[in-house]
């Protein structure tokens, strides 16, 4: 492969041979997964090798099961669902003699190190794997199955976990690869079924995955803004869950709602152990409220398809972060799990981790439900306590006193983003499950000088929002200061707003600072300010993630992979795209992470032509050996502002006359389709997080302002002060609130609209590496 063995890393890491495999129930991710394994491993001069039908590979050992991979083995995967290197549930394994068969395969096919990808069971397979390997490789040198030279070569296993299970049912990591995929086609299910229970009022019960883990119907719950969701860590007694259910889906019935959606995780219980099933629900349904209702159970659509970009992602770098574990890992460390803290990669105990797991389980099984939930992460707990707060919105009386009670207003700026509605859905019913009033700005800033742009928000009219894209409260780009400071102050005092939501991109981001500065001026902005970040371009100071992104990354994939089949079925052809993103990379970059394009030319580096030259002459290379292969296609993706001068068409021109009549470029400008249409699920989920976090922002923040309103000397200088106009985001492993001031006056590159340190320029070497891209090293 032309550029992969020029690129080789030298470290002092030891060269060891790699093998990986998949296991357990099938995820998709998983062929993501050995694609990265597999390169990363060449690139760092290891052999890779797939050990096929997961531990049955091990077991039966040979060439049929043990395959060295090379570079153009793993082309293509990306797009794939399942494991295309194949699974299966190994019962040998369990039992010693499986073990032993399977260390003699190994050390015949020479493997040092072992990356495993699949769920507890397997993570628990090879955890015992390891801890037994001395007695096993001693029993095969006692017997003669191997040699002193075999033994001493292989003394040592060097094992790492990598969590691949739709259930994400793992301790210590906030995702499984597959979970989201899973998630996605759930959601779009229900999304499908919603149209359906409106259009003839009905309720539907639906049956998701989870044996001993309520992830996909919690999450599922949140995205779809389901009435209720049964799951087997937060079980109700066999008397009451009848009255629970049928007291919000009434209430609900009642505010005006037509359809009812109910889920249910395969493993919902009732807190004695009994099993809930979707008929015990339906009948509860349709006898005490009299509804049309049917039960649809998702079965195995829940775990097909090709993955979503996060998954994708996910698998991708922690392959490559496998790989290198495995590299580093000594006779003495421990087996490590590669994980996700937010939106950080790192390394857990891979013991703790399945250990952790099977607890749950086990106190599940006890009855011990406030253990089993204390070992579900944080995030877990965040998202089914604002799954409730959010569902008793409407019938429960609200949580705070009275006098405690503010009024919140709400407002969209900028371009839409995949997850607007669903973050204005969110805050608005959060703040009526506490008492508060919200209201929407409607129009952005210049729609306060328009009549009646302000509004409070109704139950009822909002229904149904988190599932919708663009922005139903409308946006515009108008800062305050283009608009008018004076009449924003005006309106606000109009409306004794006692907080403020911005959601928005860069626009929202310096709005927020205009209405910061302003606050010494009017009094009426000396209130607790708070942005949640939403724009494709991602390019918001102070956080790694906007809501949109997501949901971009995902059409533009869906997009690269129709567009890549394309250039694959006519041989010998490349496809430039022209990618969003404003000033900033992001998009381009995880796009090309995403899709194995060849090169993302973005516009921090723009196109140099040196390095133009290297590229076509790569391409060049790549066509002819892969002349007459399937899947040749090759994707170039190019951000708009990566170069003015060199558009889609003129790159397509030079290739094509570099190309000697070997291959011909064409180009393709997805535009608009970039802001994607529905939210993804990982946009509304976090839209939720993130809407709930901002209110609590509001009610953390109102006494500091408290006394300051109308006072004379306002200190707005004061730290204390300042930090209550801040941008939440999501910073490594961290959901952070940071000050406004600090951002903009020493973390913002104003003339570009771009955070001045970017957190993926790592993720742009890999995405290189994965597909073999040298690099023109600058000074
Ligand atoms: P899923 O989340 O899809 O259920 P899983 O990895 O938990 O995935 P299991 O069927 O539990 O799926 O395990 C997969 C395989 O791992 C088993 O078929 C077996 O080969 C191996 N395995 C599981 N538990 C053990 C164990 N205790 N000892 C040895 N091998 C095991």
């Amino acid at each position: 492969q032309a550029g992969s063995q020029s690129g080789i890393i030298t470290d002092d890491l030891p060269k060891r041979n790699v093998g990986i495999m998949t296991s357990g129930g099938d995820a998709p991710g998983m062929n993501a997964a050995v694609r990265a394994v597999v390169r990363a491993a060449i690139f760092r001069g290891c052999k890779a090798f797939a050990i096929k039908e997961g531990y049955t590979g091990l077991v039966e050992g040979g060439e049929d099961y043990i395959k060295e991979m090379k570079w153009q083995d793993v082309r293509g995967l990306l797009s794939e669902g399942g494991t295309n290197i194949g699974t299966a549930r190994c019962m040998e394994f369990k039992e010693r003699w499986g073990r032993l068969l399977g260390c003699k395969h190994l050390i015949e096919a020479g493997i040092d190190a072992l990356i495993v990808c699949g769920g507890d069971g397997s993570l628990t397979g090879a955890d015992l794997f390891r801890a037994e390997w001395p007695s096993l490789i001693q029993e095969l040198l006692e017997t003669n199955q191997i040699t002193q030279e075999q033994y001493d070569r292989h003394k040592h296993l060097y094992i790492c976990g990598m969590v691949g299970s739709i259930d994400n049912d793992m301790a210590t990591t906030d995702s499984t690869i597959g979970g989201y995929s899973s998630l996605e086609r759930i959601c779009k299910a229900i999304d499908y079924i919603d149209a359906t229970a409106s259009s003839h009022s009905r309720a539907f019960v639906v049956e998701v995955m989870g044996r001993h883990c309520g992830w996909l119907a919690l999450m599922a719950g949140i995205a779809t803004s389901a009435d209720y969701i049964f799951i087997p860590e937060k079980p109700s007694s066999s008397k009451v869950w009848q009255d629970q259910m049928c007291n919000i889906v009434g209430q609900h019935r009642a505010k005006g709602k037509r359809k009812t959606i109910v889920i249910v995780a395969e493993g919902a219980i009732t807190s004695d152990l009994q099993p809930i099933s979707c008929k015990d629900v339906k009948d509860v349904l349709v006898n005490r409220l009299g509804l049309d209702t049917r039960i649809t159970t998702l079965g195995h659509v829940q775990r097909g398809g090709t993955a979503v970009a996060f998954d994708r992602i996910l698998a991708t770098l922690q392959g490559v972060e496998a790989v290198k574990a495995v590299l580093e890992l000594t006779p003495d460390t421990p087996s490590p799990l590669i994980a996700i803290d937010e939106n950080k990669i790192c390394r857990k105990p891979l013991v703790e981790a399945v250990e952790k797991t099977k607890n749950v389980a086990a106190a599940i099984s006890e009855r011990d439900f406030e253990k089993a939930m204390s070992l579900r992460d944080s995030e877990f707990k965040e998202h089914l306590a604002n799954f409730m707060s959010m569902n008793s919105a409407c019938h429960n009386e609200p949580t705070l006193p009275p006098e405690q009670r503010k009024r919140i207003a709400i407002i969209n700026i900028g371009a839409p983003a995949g997850g607007m509605n669903s973050a204005v859905y969110a805050m608005a019913t959060y703040c009526m499950s506490r008492g508060h009033t919200p209201y929407a700005i409607h129009n952005g800033f210049s729609g306060l000088s328009r009549h009646e742009s302000v509004k409070s928000i109704d139950w009822i009219d909002i229904e149904g929002w988190n599932l919708i894209g663009g922005s139903e409260i409308g946006t515009n780009r108008f800062t305050p200061e283009e608009t008018d400071v004076g009449m924003i102050a005006n309106y606000f005092e109009k409306y004794q707003f006692d907080g403020l939501i911005l959601v928005g991109g860069f626009e929202a981001f310096v709005s927020l600072e205009q209405l910061e500065r302003a606050r010494s001026m009017y009094p009426a902005f000396r209130i607790p300010m708070v942005l949640i970040p939403a724009t494709i371009s991602n390019n918001v100071p102070g956080t790694e993630y906007s809501l949109g992104a997501d949901t971009c990354l995902n059409s533009l994939m869906d997009y690269c992979d129709v567009v890549k089949q394309s250039a694959s079925a006519t041989r010998g052809r490349a496809f430039i795209i022209e990618v969003q993103g404003g000033n900033s990379g992001y998009i381009a970059t995880y796009a090309q992470l995403i899709s194995g394009a060849q090169v993302s030319y973005v516009p921090e580096e723009g196109i140099q032509l040196d390095q133009l030259e290297m590229d076509i002459h790569s391409l060049k290379e790549s066509f002819a050996v892969e002349k007459g292969m399937t899947k040749a296609g090759k994707l170039l993706l190019k951000s708009t502002n990566a170069s003015k001068v060199l558009t889609p068409g003129v790159l397509a021109d030079i290739i094509n006359s570099e190309s000697g009549g070997e291959f011909d470029t064409r180009t393709a400008i997805p535009g608009h389709v970039q802001q994607g249409g529905l939210p993804s699920p990982i946009d509304r989920t976090r839209a939720d997080r993130f809407a709930i976090k901002a209110v609590q922002f509001i009610e953390e923040n109102c006494d500091k302002m408290c006394g300051l309103r109308y006072s004379l000397e306002f200190p707005r200088e004061d730290k204390t002060i300042t930090r209550t106009a801040a941008v939440l985001g999501i910073k490594s492993s961290h959901l952070r609130f940071t000050s406004i001031r600090q951002l903009y006056d020493y973390e913002t590159e104003l003339n570009k609209r771009m955070p001045k340190k970017i957190f993926w320029s790592s993720t742009r070497e890999i995405a290189d590496q994965l597909v073999g891209r040298t690099k023109i090293v600058r000074a």
